[in-house]
């Protein structure tokens, strides 16, 4: 079974959010299963400096007026081919400008990289290698089913994950004659999105199966509410989107064995308390303060839903609670979290940015970890927070619906709590939910059960993998029947 990854970013070498966690993970997952598993991405300059110099695998034709060489590494146990473009990638910002802006050919960038993964599927590479699926994700990679359709390419099949549909790529109609987009799809029924181009809607029109991060949100995709005008054209398509929820890599994330942290166990909880002070020091909190802390990792944006958090966050800290913030993003969010910071030093801290290392401490050393989203894919967060026994404060949402056992009376009773869940976008909500995360803190013996529970809860990639390895299968049998007997490739 060999499978195209393609997508525009990767742990470890470009990350901006959950997307790259996954396709740095998922891939490991399916080589340890025996699939020929390859991740096709941009060059940018973090991806270069590790394939720079590797093995060139093939060339490309005319990318629009660019040129693109493939260069094959061995990037921590990933089987990676690095799209080698200069002009298109040799840039910081993977898809904003330093200002913010996003960069005026991204287009151009998604399409080359498209287009790099379907002449791959037509023709190989240099050794010939040639993939039996190609996996796309998100809007970035949308028009590779279409070209692979456009350019009649038989033998192989297409699937495309959604990780966030309210990101879809939509651009201005004229550029679809130069992104060589047939014209015959721009209608209602192809790639047209309202009088632009759309790449996601390209993908989902085109690829053989969808499927999308949590069986939650693969409902909810159908609503208008978070269809983001994309639900009718699910609606359409023979098979809707299929949820298969993301794992993590227990590797990369494990508190036992975490360089960036005190280590610690489920049984042996020194080390987090170790965690939990030293995080304290690197936010100047006071040691003293009675109540939980509460953390938060997440990009800054109107779907992470922490406007509700600063409208509680009074209440929270009259409490006896406290609160830690790593995260950037929209500017006026980033603004506001500064000032909470400065309005209540010793009890918030804040740091705006992008830090690995200190995103691992908040989860070891936080007794919460606050995920309010709106709407949430999948999230990872939450996964991360439980396997660190920073028990997930949670929206009702789509993967965090999924993944979080809410401390109801059933599940108390039972003992099989993780977490807290409330209803998303309420603040009345929220505030109840921390009322009952402080209530819980209060009974020692309840909250250790709880910890424990959620660090023992799987979240591994075992799982999942082998729910895409039977859907490649389900792919490769179909390609198979539409060759007939006498079909070769
Ligand atoms: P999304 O993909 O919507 O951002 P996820 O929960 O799926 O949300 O994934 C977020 C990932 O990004 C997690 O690995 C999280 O730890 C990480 N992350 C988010 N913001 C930061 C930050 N400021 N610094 C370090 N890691 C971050």
């Amino acid at each position: 079974m060999r499978v195209l990854f393609v997508a525009s970013e990767c742990v470890p070498v470009a990350k901006t959010g959950g997307l790259a966690d996954v396709v740095g993970a998922l891939p490991k997952a399916l080589r340890a299963m025996g699939v020929d598993a390859r991740v096709l991405m941009p060059g940018y300059p973090g991806v270069m400096a590790r394939a720079g110099t590797a093995e060139e695998v093939w060339r490309s034709g005319d990318l629009f007026s660019r040129r693109g060489v493939l260069r094959r590494a061995d990037v921590a146990g990933l089987d990676l081919l690095a799209l080698d473009c200069p002009e298109f990638f040799d840039r910081e910002g993977l898809y904003v400008t330093e200002a913010g802006e996003d960069w005026p050919d991204n287009p151009f960038r998604f399409a080359a990289l498209s287009r790099a993964a379907a002449e791959i599927a037509r023709d190989g590479l240099a050794d010939g290698w040639r993939p039996d699926i190609v996996h796309a994700h998100d809007w970035q990679t949308g028009l590779v089913a279409l070209y692979l359709d456009a350019w009649g390419v038989d033998g192989v099949a297409t699937l495309l994950t959604i990780h966030n549909i309210s990101y879809q790529g939509v651009f201005e109609a004229g550029l679809r004659r130069d992104l060589g987009m047939p014209e015959s799809g721009f209608t209602a029924e192809g790639y047209e999105f309202y009088g632009r181009v759309n790449f996601l809607k390209a993908g989902l029109v085109h690829s053989d199966l969808v499927t999308t991060v949590s069986p939650t949100y693969a409902r909810e995709l159908e609503s208008p509410e978070f269809g983001w005008g994309l639900e009718g054209v699910l609606a359409a398509r023979p098979e809707r989107a299929i949820g298969i929820l993301n794992g993590i890599d227990t590797a990369a994330w494990d508190p036992a064995n975490d360089p960036a942290v005190p280590t610690f166990t489920s049984r042996t909880m020194s080390g987090r308390n170790s965690a939990r002070a030293d995080l304290l020091r690197r936010f100047s909190i006071d040691a003293g303060r009675p109540g939980p802390l509460f953390g938060v990792v997440s990009r800054l944006t109107d779907q992470k839903g922490l406007d509700l958090l600063l409208g509680v966050l009074p209440d929270m800290l009259r409490a006896g609670g406290s609160l830690v913030v790593l995260g950037s993003g929209d500017r006026r969010l980033e603004q506001a979290f500064r000032t909470a910071g400065s309005d209540h030093a010793g009890s918030v801290g804040v740091r705006i940015g992008y830090d690995e290392d200190l995103a691992h401490l908040i989860y070891a050393g936080s007794d919460a970890i606050m995920v309010p989203s709106r709407f949430e894919p999948c999230g990872l967060t939450q996964m991360y927070a439980m396997r660190y026994g920073a028990l997930p404060v949670v929206a009702r949402t789509g993967g965090l619906a999924d993944t979080v056992i809410d401390a109801n009376a059933a599940a108390l009773s039972a003992g099989v709590a993780t977490g807290f869940q409330f209803e998303p976008g309420s603040r009345e909500a929220l505030s109840n939910a921390i009322a009952k995360v402080f209530a819980v803190y209060s009974e020692r013996g309840l909250w250790r059960k709880m910890q424990r529970n959620a660090m023992k809860h799987p979240v591994g990639w075992e799982g999942p993998a082998e729910r895409y390895v039977d859907l490649y299968a389900r792919l490769m049998a179909a390609e198979t029947g539409k060759r007939g007997f006498s079909g070769t490739r």
